[in-house]
């Protein structure tokens, strides 16, 4: 029997340190088939700060959780063995450094075989995420999830930020555009241009205007068709949620997927090789009744849920 949730019915959900779900927080990575590891980094934002706080929040959003998802019929620790890994060190202020320690964190995660959900942070935590974990997978697929494309050249100069992620790890090779697709796109833009960016880098995008022309069943089989069965990354900025389900972010964007609808898309994503997730850009200071961080904790769920039933096979 693996690592598994605290009893609800031994000790009420109120109770006891938090740690993801409940689960033991455990550094010792045998044994394990999944990990919950906060990376509280947000000198990469570049408009509200805060997402230092996401992770403690996440967890203590999390409390409520049961072990079972009727929606995919699976009771997930029956499949999988997680742990919650605690927090990565980082060094606020300087994002080379703490891209080095975040890479040093993850890869003997990867290397032992379990897959790391990363909590952050804001999304220029991924880079480092995709290096650590290209570096046991080789190029990755990815599956991202956010109301902006974080491909971007530069902010004043600077070209690791919270909305460069992805396009540096193109130009490092850590993704494979090819099995790469980015979902949710909207809200006003710098310029016309913005958009022909993933066309040119050669990633697949479904705004969010096509999102719902679609449906969420046949975006996720999209997704699914896209990232194929190599290993794949799934990313899920917090901003793709509509603000009125997750205002708890650093640059919302209004007229997004309700929590419903995030919970359909994800459920349809059944198959999908994630060896590594993500929840990135909650910010609780600027939450409300701990919505934004019960959503993340909700997108978690659903991805152990997703592990579980491929383990399940
Ligand atoms: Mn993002
Ligand atoms: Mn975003």
């Amino acid at each position: 029997m693996g690592y598994r949730p605290a009893d609800a019915m031994a000790f009420p959900r109120f109770e006891g340190i938090s740690t993801f779900m409940r689960l033991p927080y455990v550094q010792d990575l045998q044994g394990v088939d999944a990990a919950i590891v906060g990376i509280p980094f947000d000198t990469g934002a570049t408009y509200r700060a805060g997402a230092r706080f996401g992770p403690q929040a996440v967890r203590n959003g999390s409390r409520l959780l049961r072990p079972y998802n009727p929606g995919l019929k699976v009771e997930i620790f029956e499949h999988l063995s997680v742990i919650d890994y605690g927090d990565l060190p980082v060094v606020p202020g300087f994002i080379q450094e703490s891209y080095d320690k975040i890479v040093e964190g993850l890869e003997p995660v990867h290397r032992a075989g379990v897959v790391p959900i990363g909590v952050g942070g804001d999304h220029s935590i991924v880079l480092a995420e995709l290096r650590a974990a290209a570096a046991v997978h080789g190029p990755l697929g990815l599956a991202h999830f956010d109301s902006h494309s974080d491909t971007w050249d530069a902010y004043w100069g600077q070209r690791y930020t919270h909305g460069t992620p992805f396009l540096r790890a193109i130009e490092e090779g850590l993704l494979d555009p090819a099995r790469s697709i980015q979902v949710g796109m909207r809200g006003s833009l710098y310029d016309a241009g913005d958009l022909q960016e993933a066309d040119r880098l050669g990633l697949e995008m479904i705004a969010t205007d096509e999102l719902f022309d679609l449906g969420m069943d046949a975006t996720a089989e999209r997704v699914r068709r896209r990232t194929g069965d190599g290993p794949t990354f799934v990313s899920f900025d917090i901003d793709f949620v509509d603000p009125s389900f997750a205002p708890g972010t650093g640059t919302p964007e209004i007229a997004g997927p309700s929590t419903r609808e995030v919970i359909r898309l994800l459920r349809g994503l059944r198959g999908v090789n994630a060896v590594a997730l993500d929840v990135v850009e909650v910010l609780p200071a600027y939450d409300v009744a701990e919505i934004t961080a019960m959503t993340a904790a909700n997108v978690i769920f659903e991805f152990l849920s997703l592990l579980a039933l491929r383990r399940a096979g």
